[in-house]
């Protein structure tokens, strides 16, 4: 179940990690966890909108980060989501999404007031 829950999650990883793979990413597997960095990854984030770049993302069982050290980094942080993926399944991008607009609305920081961050960072610190 801790599985196949999020599985339609870590699905679309993997094909973010079969893209990432053919622009000379390399793939490890860490506890359970699958984690794609390096090669073209960097590259991609950077045409995203400045407020959306990040180091790594979290989809499922999947993690991809700009590079195995930043990967290596943000394990812990990144560990949450999966968790939070296992608990919450394919409803935690709706719900995590929900709550950036949440904060918006509210006239806060749609990523430093996401409910699942918060949480991220409080386990992260704790663990
Ligand atoms: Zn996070």
């Amino acid at each position: 179940m801790r599985y196949l829950w999020p599985l339609p999650a870590t699905m679309i990883g993997f094909i973010f990690a079969m893209m990432a793979r053919a622009s000379g990413a390399t793939i490890r597997a860490a506890d359970g966890v699958v984690e794609v960095g390096g090669g073209g990854v960097g590259r991609a984030i950077a045409l995203l909108p400045r407020a959306l770049q990040f180091n790594a993302i979290t989809f499922g069982h999947v993690v991809i980060g700009v590079s195995h050290g930043v990967l290596a980094q943000c394990r812990r942080h990144e560990r949450v989501h999966v968790r939070q993926y296992e608990r919450w399944g394919v409803l935690f991008f709706l719900l995590y999404v929900a709550s950036s607009v949440w904060a918006l609305l509210r006239g806060r920081h749609p990523y430093w007031h996401n409910h699942f961050e918060r949480q991220a960072y409080r386990e992260e610190r704790r663990a």
